[in-house]
């Protein structure tokens, strides 16, 4: 199979982190292009706005579309006009409309569009689906708690409307806790805690069930210093199962039956080309929907300011 031409667009924290390299070691690539306003990469035509590099380099068959998520709409329907397939980094946009939006337009135009959603290919995560086929889950709770001061700084763009704050690390839990649990679940009460100056929440708690009446609790800080927290515990009929450091590892009862070296961006590389190459568009909207879900029922208060 030949090689897809790809582009790149909004060449920042996460391009240079994690892009880049994956796309470089997978031999079903070859990058062709990037647009940014300011970002460059080294090697290739860069220029400084996606409507220039689409008429500039025809030969590109793809995108992959890393800017913050309230700016991924046009881009990604601006790409998908020109004929090309895409990319989307998490999460696929800042609505749930628009991202079906652009699956339509994908659809008509016969392109892949791939939501990606990087921790679902965390090593543990298939594990911890299998194990949680095979039982009765009879609690769980997600603790998602990270310093935003180390992780996010400076990035004005997450405490805006649409960046989503604290569900911005807080949606990869979620998508981790849509692909291993059995069935769909959904909120039933939410709290968000936006600083007095901010337009997106530090903190927040969501309770969730499912047909069955699951006890689902999953909370997310922004302020916790000290040890960084990714866990997913569950208590199980067969045990206590702990998916911990975003998906890394898995033990059950304390016994680690999982622990492989860590490979999402390789895997999402992987998989978006297979799409490609079969004609087929990857879109599970679930993670922004319990997020969106978690904006209506929530109830909100307004805590202390926050300064970077
Ligand atoms: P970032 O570095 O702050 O932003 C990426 C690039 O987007 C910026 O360098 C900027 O490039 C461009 N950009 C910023 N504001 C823009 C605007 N108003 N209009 C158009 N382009 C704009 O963020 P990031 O950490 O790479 O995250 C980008 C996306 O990847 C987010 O959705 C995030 O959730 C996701 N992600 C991040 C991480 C991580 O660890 N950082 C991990 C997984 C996924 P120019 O100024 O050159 O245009």
């Amino acid at each position: 199979m030949p090689a897809i031409n790809l582009a790149i667009v909004g060449v920042g924290k996460i391009v240079r982190d994690q892009h880049l390299p994956a796309v470089a070691a997978n031999a079903g690539y070859r990058l062709v292009a990037a647009a940014s306003r300011h970002g460059k990469v080294d090697g290739i035509d860069n220029f400084t706005s996606i409507d220039e590099m689409l008429a500039a380099v025809p030969a590109i068959q793809a995108v992959s579309l890393c800017m913050p998520p309230q700016y991924r709409y046009e881009a990604a329907a601006k790409a998908l006009a020109a004929g090309k397939h895409v990319f989307l980094e998490k999460p696929p946009g800042a609505t749930l409309s628009e991202v079906e939006d652009l699956a339509s337009m994908a659809a008509a135009r016969g392109l892949t569009l791939f939501a990606s959603w990087h921790s679902r290919y965390a090593p543990a995560v298939e594990a911890a689906r299998e194990f949680l086929a095979g039982t009765r889950i009879r609690s769980m709770r997600v603790a998602w708690k990270e310093d935003v001061r180390q992780w996010h700084p400076n990035q004005e763009w997450i405490w805006r409307a649409g960046g989503l704050g604290v569900f911005d690390p807080g949606i990869n839990a979620l998508s981790i806790v849509t692909r291993i649990l059995p069935r769909p679940v959904f909120a039933t009460a939410a709290t968000l805690e936006f600083p007095g100056n901010r337009e997106a929440p530090i903190a927040a708690s969501i309770t969730l069930t499912d047909a069955q009446g699951l006890d689902l609790v999953a909370e997310f800080d922004w302020r916790q210093t000290g040890r960084q927290q990714w866990d997913i515990v569950a208590r199980t009929d067969a045990g206590e199962m702990v998916l911990s450091e975003g998906g890394a590892r898995l033990s059950v009862d304390g016994v680690r039956v999982h622990d492989e070296p860590e490979q999402e961006y390789p895997m999402l590389y992987r998989r978006f080309a297979e799409l490609v190459a079969s004609g087929r568009s990857d879109v599970d909207t679930a993670p922004l929907r319990h997020v969106a879900d978690a904006f209506m029922l929530g109830r909100r208060t307004v805590v202390d300011d926050f300064h970077d």
